[in-house]
C-alpha cells in the first residue's frame, strides 16, 4: 500500500519532506503490534496536521522536525558520516539562545527578548545554542569562537557562488552554478576494490540530464531518492565528454538555502565541524542577533561614509545578497577596525601633546664637533633626520618620532648623538632592545661612540665623548641580582647616564633620577602600551624610536599615527649591495660550495633554519638536527655554531660572542637572530625554507650581511622547487630595497608579515586591509572629527563607540605596532 500511495502522492505533489516522514513512518508498520502501530499512527497525524498548517515546510529548522530524525536509524548514519561532532541537524533550532525559550534563567525573562538584546547577552558562550554542548563548544573554542559574539564575528574564509541557477542544457564546463532538478536515479558502487564508495545519481530538470557523483557518501544512497526535488550546487566538470558534477553541495528544495542557489560562505574549520552544522549554527545567530545589534558608529559617520550599519554589514557578510551587498559589509567591517584603531592612536598623541617637556638646545657648532671623530660624515639624510630630533628636543614638548631608515641606514649614530646631548646636560636616557642580542650589540657600539677615544682604545667617537664607560650601563633579564640592584641605584642617584636592556627595563622597578629620553630600536616589537610603560619611568622624557622596518605609508599613517615621522632614505655611501640567489633544494651543494670558499676566506656564515610558526620546538629541533648534519657530513672542515630560542639568554649570547669572535665559520640559527644584528665580518646569509617568509623579513635577515666591506651573498632556498610558490621570492634577487619589498608583501601577504605576529599581545587586524589607503584616510578624517568634538568620547550619542574602543584595545588588537 505504502508504494503505491507513494507514487499517488508524487503525482499529486505533495512536499517531498511530507512524503519522506509519512513513509518512513510507515515502513515498519507491517511487522509492529498493536499498541505500536497506535502510536505510529498518533506521531504521523501530528506531523500530518503540521504539515498542513505550514510549519513543516516554513521552518525547516524548525524543533519540531525533530522527532523524525530521531527515531530514524538511518539518518543516523548522517550524523556518524557527515557530523562526526555528534552534532545532528535535529538538534537545532530557530531560535538561538536557549534561554529564551527552554531554560529561563534569572537573568533573562522567558519572553524577554529585550532582556537579551543589551549587547552583554552576546558574551554568553555558545553553549546557550541548542544542540552545542560543553564538548561542541571546545572544539569550536579552537576556532576562537567562545561566545555569541565571536560567532557572530566569525566571518567566512570565502565564499562559493552558487547564486547563478541555470537550466541543465546550458550548462558549460568548469563554471560555478547551482542546478534545481528532480532525482531520476540514484545509485551506489564500490570503486577501488571495494575501499570507496560511489554515490552516483542523475538529475532531470526538464532541459537535460546531469550526472552527479559523490564519493564516500554512501549515506547519502539512503538520504536522496528518485523523485526528491533538489538544489545542487558546485563546479560543473567534465567526464567522458559529458558534464558532471562532483561532491556538489545540496539541499532538499523546500529547505531554506543555505548552501545551494545563492552565495554561500565558506568557514574555516576544525576537526569534528561540518561546514553544512557551522553554517547553520551561524545563519541562527545572525538571524536572530544581527538586527539587534547596536551601532557603535554615530548615523552621521555611517552616511557621510556611505557605509551601511552594522547589522546589515554583519548579515551580509556571512550570507551575502550579492557580491555588492558582500563589499559594502566587508567595507563597513574594515572602517570599524580602522577607526577604532586611529581613535586609540590619536587618544595617545593626545595625552602626550598636551604635556610639557624638558627643552635642550645645542649651541653652534656642536653638531660639526660631535660628529668630526667619525671616520665618516653624515648623510644628507642622516643629517635632516637628526635636524628633525634636535627641533623635537628643543620644543618644550615631549618628542613622539619614529625614524625609519632601512638596514644599514645609520640609525645608531642617530640615537647616539640624542644621547650625547640629553647626557652633557647631566639627563639620563634609556634604550630599549628587543632581544638581549641586540641590547648587548648597542651596548657595544655606543660605548665605542659615546665613550672618550682615549679610554675606550678606540680610535673613532663622538668628540668630545659625554660620558665615561662606567655611566653606561647593560641590563637584561638575565643580569645577575647583584649586578641589576648596582644599576638600580646608579640609575636613582642619577650617576648613570644611560642604561641599555630590553622588556626588562619596563618589568623592572627602576627608578630614574632624571630620565628625560628613551630611545625604542626595533619598534614593532613593541606596542603602543608598552612605549607608555616606558615613558611613565621618567617624568614625560622624549620618545625616539628606530626601525628597520620599511612601512608603506598607509600603514604608518595607521599604526603609527601617535608618533611623527623621520624617512632616513638613504644608505651611506660604497656600500655594495647584497647578491642575491634563488637556489632550488636540489642545487643545495653549490651554496656550500660558496660557503666553503668564502669560509676559507676569513668570511664567516649564517644559515637560518628554517621558521616554523606553529612551534619553536619544532624549530628549534630542526636547527639542532641541521647544525649536526652540516658539522658532520657537509662542513667537516669548519666550525659550525648553534643559536635557537630556546636556549637561555646567557647562552645565546656566548654563542653570539664567539661567533663575532670568529670562533665559528658557520652559524645555525632560527630567526632569533632576526633584527639589526651586526657582524660585519659575515658575508653569506643562507635561508633554508625562505618560501616561509614574508619578503620583508628576509629582506632583514639579508641586512645581517653586507655590513662590511666585502662583497656579500644571500642565497634564498625554497622547499619546493614550485615555481608558482617561489615566483613571489624573485623580488628579493630583483630589489635590495626594503620599501618595495614591504610594499609588495603588503600586498601578497597583509600586514602580519612585518609587524611582528609572533609578539605576544599581537593581533592582525581581521577584515581590514592595510593597503587600502582610501579606506583608511576616509576612516583617519572620521577618527580626527570625532576626536575633535569629543575628545574624551563622553557624549552620549558615543557611548557605544567608547565601549567599542575600550574592548578593541582591552583584546590587544589595537597594540599592533
Ligand atoms: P641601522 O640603521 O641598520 O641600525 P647602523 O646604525 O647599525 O644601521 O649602521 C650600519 C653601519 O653603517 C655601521 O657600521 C655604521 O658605523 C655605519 N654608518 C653609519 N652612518 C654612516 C655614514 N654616514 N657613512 C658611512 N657609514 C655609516
Ligand atoms: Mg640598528
Amino acid at each position: 500500500m505504502l508504494e503505491l500511495w507513494e507514487a499517488e502522492a508524487r503525482a499529486d505533489q505533495l512536499s517531498e519532506d511530507l512524503i519522506q516522514i509519512i513513509t518512513k513512518r510507515l515502513q515498519d508498520y507491517s511487522i509492529l503490534a498493536q499498541p505500536a502501530r497506535a502510536e505510529i499512527l498518533k506521531e504521523l497525524w501530528v506531523d500530518v496536521t503540521r504539515s498542513e498548517s505550514g510549519l513543516l515546510i516554513e521552518t525547516p529548522f524548525d524543533k519540531e522536525k525533530i522527532p523524525i530524525t530521531q527515531t530514524d536509524p538511518e539518518t543516523k548514519d548522517e550524523v556518524s558520516e557527515e557530523e562526526p561532532s555528534q552534532v545532528s541537524e535535529s538538534e537545532v533550532t530557530n531560535i538561538p539562545v536557549k534561554e529564551i525559550q527552554s531554560r529561563p534563567r534569572t537573568k533573562t525573562s522567558p519572553s524577554g527578548a529585550s532582556a537579551t538584546n543589551t549587547p552583554a547577552a552576546l558574551n554568553a558562550p555558545v553553549t546557550v545554542l541548542h544542540g552545542v554542548g560543553d564538548r561542541i563548544a571546545q572544539t569550536l573554542s579552537r576556532l576562537g569562537i567562545i561566545t555569541l559574539q565571536d560567532m557572530l564575528y566569525f566571518l567566512p574564509r570565502r565564499y562559493n557562488d552558487y547564486s547563478r541557477l541555470k537550466p541543465i542544457n546550458r550548462l558549460s564546463n568548469s563554471e560555478e552554478v547551482t542546478v534545481i532538478g528532480t532525482i531520476q536515479n540514484i545509485t551506489t558502487r564500490n570503486i577501488r576494490n571495494g575501499k570507496a564508495q560511489l554515490v552516483e545519481a542523475v538529475i532531470n530538470d526538464g532541459t537535460g540530464l546531469l550526472r552527479i557523483t559523490w564519493f564516500n557518501q554512501v549515506w547519502l544512497a539512503r538520504r536522496l531518492h528518485p523523485g526528491m526535488q533538489i538544489a545542487l550546487s558546485g563546479k560543473i566538470d567534465q567526464y567522458l565528454g559529458r558534464l558532471t558534477m562532483n561532491n556538489p553541495e545540496w539541499e532538499p528544495l523546500e529547505q531554506q538555502q543555505l548552501n545551494t542557489n545563492r552565495i554561500v560562505p565558506v568557514y574555516p574549520l576544525t576537526t569534528q565541524i561540518t561546514q553544512r552544522w557551522l553554517r547553520k549554527q551561524i545563519s541562527q545567530v545572525v538571524e536572530y542577533w544581527a538586527p539587534r545589534l547596536q551601532d557603535p558608529i554615530p548615523k552621521s559617520i555611517l552616511s557621510e561614509n556611505n557605509l551601511v550599519d552594522i547589522s546589515s554589514a554583519i548579515a551580509q557578510s556571512h550570507f551575502p545578497d550579492s557580491w555588492q551587498d558582500l563589499k559594502a559589509a566587508q567595507e563597513r567591517l574594515a572602517f570599524d577596525e580602522i577607526i577604532l584603531l586611529q581613535l586609540g592612536v590619536l587618544h595617545q598623541k593626545h595625552l602626550w601633546q598636551d604635556r610639557k617637556a624638558k627643552v635642550f638646545t645645542i649651541e653652534a657648532g656642536w653638531m660639526e664637533r660631535q660628529t668630526s671623530g667619525l671616520p665618516y660624515s653624515l648623510t644628507s639624510a642622516q643629517q635632516r633626520v637628526l635636524s628633525d630630533v634636535l627641533t623635537d628636543l628643543g620644543s618644550g614638548r615631549p618628542m613622539n618620532r619614529l625614524i625609519q631608515g632601512d638596514v644599514g641606514s645609520g640609525k645608531t649614530v642617530l640615537a647616539a648623538l640624542a644621547i650625547a646631548l640629553i647626557a652633557e646636560s647631566g639627563a639620563q636616557s634609556a634604550m630599549m632592545a628587543p632581544t638581549s642580542i641586540l641590547a648587548e650589540q648597542h651596548f657595544r657600539n655606543l660605548l665605542d661612540l659615546l665613550v672618550t677615544t682615549q679610554e675606550s682604545g678606540k680610535q673613532f667617537s663622538l668628540n668630545p665623548a659625554p660620558i665615561q664607560s662606567s655611566e653606561i650601563r647593560l641590563m637584561l633579564g638575565s643580569t645577575p641580582e647583584s649586578e641589576k640592584s648596582q644599576i638600580r641605584s646608579g640609575l636613582e642617584d642619577g650617576s648613570i647616564k644611560l642604561v641599555i636592556g630590553t622588556h626588562a627595563l619596563i618589568e623592572d622597578p627602576v627608578q630614574f633620577a632624571n630620565l628625560q629620553l628613551v630611545v625604542v630600536d626595533e619598534q614593532h616589537r613593541f606596542g603602543v602600551r608598552q612605549r607608555a610603560a616606558l615613558r611613565s619611568k621618567g617624568e614625560c622624557p622624549h620618545l625616539l624610536v628606530m626601525t628597520a622596518t620599511p612601512i608603506p605609508r598607509s600603514l604608518a599613517l595607521t599604526i603609527y599615527g601617535d608618533l611623527d615621522l623621520s624617512v632616513l632614505d638613504e644608505m651611506p655611501a660604497g656600500r655594495q649591495p647584497v647578491s642575491t640567489y634563488l637556489v632550488m633544494p636540489r642545487d643545495r651543494e653549490r651554496a656550500y660550495h660558496l660557503i666553503r670558499q668564502q669560509a676559507d676566506a676569513g668570511n664567516q656564515v649564517m644559515i637560518i633554519y628554517p621558521l616554523v610558526e606553529e612551534s619553536e620546538n619544532l624549530e628549534t629541533r630542526a636547527a639542532t638536527e641541521e647544525q649536526a648534519r652540516l658539522q658532520g657530513e657537509i662542513f667537516p672542515n669548519l666550525k659550525v655554531g648553534l643559536l635557537h630560542g630556546r636556549m637561555k639568554s646567557d647562552e645565546k649570547d656566548k654563542v653570539m660572542s664567539d661567533f663575532r669572535q670568529g670562533k665559528y665559520h658557520v652559524l645555525v640559527s632560527t630567526t632569533v637572530i632576526e633584527v639589526g644584528l651586526d657582524i660585519p665580518n659575515a658575508t653569506v646569509m643562507l635561508i633554508e625554507g625562505a618560501n616561509r617568509f614574508g619578503l620583508a623579513q628576509l629582506h632583514q635577515l639579508r641586512g645581517r650581511v653586507g655590513r662590511g666591506a666585502q662583497k656579500s651573498y644571500c642565497i634564498l632556498i625554497p622547499d619546493h622547487p614550485g615555481a608558482g610558490e617561489n615566483e613571489r621570492l624573485r623580488a628579493m634577487v630583483e630589489t635590495n630595497d626594503g620599501f618595495i619589498l614591504a610594499e609588495r608583501d603588503l600586498e601578497q601577504r597583509g600586514p602580519g608579515q612585518f609587524l611582528g605576529t609572533q609578539q605576544a599581545g599581537y593581533a592582525e587586524l581581521q577584515f581590514a586591509n592595510l593597503t587600502n589607503v582610501r579606506l583608511i584616510e576616509k576612516a583617519r578624517r572620521s577618527a580626527q572629527k570625532i576626536f575633535a568634538n569629543d575628545p574624551e568620547l563622553t557624549q552620549p550619542e558615543n557611548q557605544l563607540l567608547a565601549s567599542a574602543l575600550q574592548q578593541f584595545w582591552r583584546g590587544g588588537r589595537g597594540d599592533i605596532s
